[in-house]
């Protein structure tokens, strides 16, 4: 080859290798897995009236079906991106709805704004509203389900370097993650938990029995803004520099930190459907017996990843 051609060549390969970077980067929250297994955590905490409506409502089909639809419409409907996080920067622990979610870019005027908060409780509304056509109520129940997984993700409470999007880091002393090249953001989307090596039913049913070891049921209820203060203050301590070292020890903490928020997610996504679909004669399961036990906190970590 010329030298001409072949720095053409290279010039070629490596627009395609970042169109290729570019294309399969995930960026939108937990991937299909960590979806999928919320959806699962919650079906087994539906009543029976809740899952008829939804039945009726999704033709058929389940929430764990539809958990990723959202991420799915995305690049097709712009507009529903920034409604899949909640940018509350590192340095601040406090959600502050002027500063980190802003006014609906279509509609300035809209009450409801363009972040995961707003979009849940906007959402919720919609489903409940009897007055509105069977579509769009299943438009709503989707958009629930896969947010009700978004907020729980850490990495989505927290605006700094696109929620760690920007953030190179070589995950178990590799730098290529599959497709695409290690960022924090992915690492807690995907490689924490396909290094769990479960099945997402095995991974579903390991999360009922530690709901069950822990008492989290207590903690089935709250609003949207405290669980995404909560996500934030995983995502702060979770926080890693550029090129930091993503090792056994980051894995053993932040793993504690992952299964309490699939399993938090999937009970609280239970508790908002019964509320909205179900029959008030069925007592919810997400609801703790009286006599419960108080419930543990959520694991606290406090390991620094190794620059
Ligand atoms: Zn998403």
């Amino acid at each position: 080859m010329k030298p001409s051609k072949m720095r053409l060549f290279a010039r070629n390969a490596a627009v395609a290798t970042l169109m290729f970077a570019l294309a399969t980067e995930p960026c939108w929250a937990w991937g299909r897995d960590g979806h999928r297994i919320t959806a699962l955590v919650a079906e087994s905490y539906l009543t029976p009236s809740t899952k008829a409506a939804i039945a009726e409502l999704l033709h058929g089909q389940r929430i764990s079906d539809i958990a990723s639809w959202a991420d799915d419409i995305r690049s097709s409907q712009p507009e529903t991106g920034p409604w899949h996080y909640i940018d509350i920067p590192r340095s601040e622990p406090k959600f502050d709805r002027n500063r980190d979610c802003p006014v609906n870019a279509k509609d300035p005027k809209s009450p409801w704004r363009d972040c995961v908060t707003d979009r849940i409780l906007y959402f919720e509304g919609r489903l409940g509203d009897e007055s509105l056509p069977a579509d769009q109520r299943a438009e709503a129940l989707k958009f629930l389900v896969h947010f009700l997984g978004d907020i729980h993700q850490p990495l989505h409470a927290i605006g700094d370097d696109r929620g760690g999007n920007g953030i190179r880091v070589s995950f178990l002393g590799s730098t290529q993650c599959g497709n695409y090249r290690c960022n924090l953001h992915g690492v807690w989307d995907e490689s924490i938990l396909e290094h769990r090596g479960l099945s997402d039913e095995k991974y579903r049913d390991l999360l009922l029995k530690e709901i069950k070891e822990n008492n989290w049921e207590q903690m089935s209820g709250g609003s949207p803004v405290a669980w995404a203060e909560v996500s934030h203050h995983y995502a702060v301590n979770a926080y890693a520099p550029n090129g930091a070292l993503i090792d056994h020890a980051y894995l053993e903490e932040e793993t504690k930190v992952v299964d309490a928020e699939l399993a938090l997610g999937g009970l609280r996504l239970a508790r908002v459907l019964n509320r909205i679909l179900g029959s008030p004669d069925q007592a919810d399961p997400t609801r703790p017996a009286a006599n419960a036990p108080s419930a543990n906190p959520a694991p606290e970590t406090t390991t620094a990843p190794k620059q």
